[in-house]
């Protein structure tokens, strides 16, 4: 049995190997917190979060100055205990990168007390999975420059971020389909049309003969209704990102039937709400991918385990730890891509 000693936070910042350009912002760094959780044994779990203001309203500032009010909370509790130590987190519904960060941290310090990888801890569904890449918003040239290499290193599922220009956005993505033969798409617009625009997209990539594996949140995060117009109105699954936060979230959705696919990103929800959501999906017969924010292999890390664990992903958009530089990769995880395996 071991109790939490102290939890301690570092602020770590990443730069991106290229300005990273998605509907509405442009990233040049990702400012992240990395949380080490020591128990009374020695044992450290290391989580990560990487706030997004854009996505959840959190900064690094306000988040880091929670340090102590966690220690406070958490200090003498049993990390195998592990469900009541996520109850407490999920006071912090409002810091949900932090949330996720901890509670991962917990589960990862459990894994190292027992030598049980986290995610088998998490049920061990799965020993492999194939992630994609993302193409950020660019000119046409680029994107398909960037695509193209993307598939020539492997990659069969193309993530491509559009949402800026319905014009240049389609014209983009059939160039890109043009050279990438036999590979999936995912497209996000992160927000960035409205539900005719979102339509017409769809609607002229349908009639040219490109296939979507998904149209990710196209229309406003609050704009529940222009989604489901989307979801009915359109000829590819369509996907909840920005307005799938919390559990709660997500049962609005399903009771809308607004979307076909939920993206779970454990920034967004924390470890225990992605938890719920994952059954909450399956249970509605619905469809999910995982997504990430700016982590590194730390924080990705956390990712790859509870998608492995789970084995509930059609998609695995994990790719952000390749988009940015670092000495050293952390993971534990073998990172192989396309392919990411548990050890
Ligand atoms: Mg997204």
């Amino acid at each position: 049995m071991s109790k939490i000693k102290k939890i301690t936070f570092e602020v770590k910042k990443y730069e991106f190997h290229k300005p990273f350009h998605v509907t509405g912002s442009i990233s040049n760094y990702a400012t992240n917190i990395e949380v080490v959780l020591e128990t009374e044994d020695g044992a450290k779990g290391y989580g990560e979060a990487s706030p997004s203001f854009r996505v959840n309203g959190e900064k690094v500032e306000a988040l880091y100055a929670l340090e102590s009010s966690i220690n406070e909370l958490l200090v003498g509790m049993e990390v195998r205990n592990y469900r009541q130590i996520f109850d407490l987190m999920d006071k912090y519904f409002a810091s949900p990168s932090i949330k996720a960060a901890v509670q991962y941290a917990t589960l990862d310090a459990f894994s190292e007390e027992i030598n049980v990888p986290v995610y088998q801890i998490l049920g061990g569904a799965r020993t492999e999975i194939e992630i994609d890449k993302t193409v950020s918003i660019d000119t046409v040239e680029n994107m398909v420059r960037d695509a193209v290499e993307i598939y020539n290193a492997g990659h069969r599922v193309i993530k491509i971020k559009v949402g800026e220009d319905l014009k240049k956005d389609i014209e983009a993505v059939e160039e890109i389909a043009k050279l990438t033969s036999g590979a999936k798409y995912i497209v996000d617009a992160n927000m960035g049309y409205t539900p005719k625009e979102a339509i017409e997209f769809a609607k002229v990539l349908y009639s040219k003969g490109i296939d979507l594996g998904l149209l990710e949140q196209p229309v406003k995060a609050t704009d529940f209704e222009g989604l489901k117009f989307v979801r009915y109105n359109c000829p590819f699954p369509v996907g909840a990102d920005e307005s799938a936060k919390t559990k709660y979230d997500i049962m609005r959705l399903i009771k809308m039937e607004a979307v076909d696919f939920i993206n779970i990103k454990l920034m967004k929800s924390g470890i225990s709400d992605a938890l719920a959501i994952v059954e909450m999906v399956k249970s509605a017969h619905l469809q999910l991918m995982i997504g990430c924010m700016g982590e590194s292999s730390v924080g990705i890390n956390q990712s790859v385990n509870f998608a492995l664990g789970t084995g509930a992903f059609v998609y695995h958009d994990l790719d952000s730890a390749l988009l940015l530089k670092e000495d050293t990769f952390r993971g534990k995880y073998i990172s192989e891509p396309p392919v990411f395996k548990g050890i």
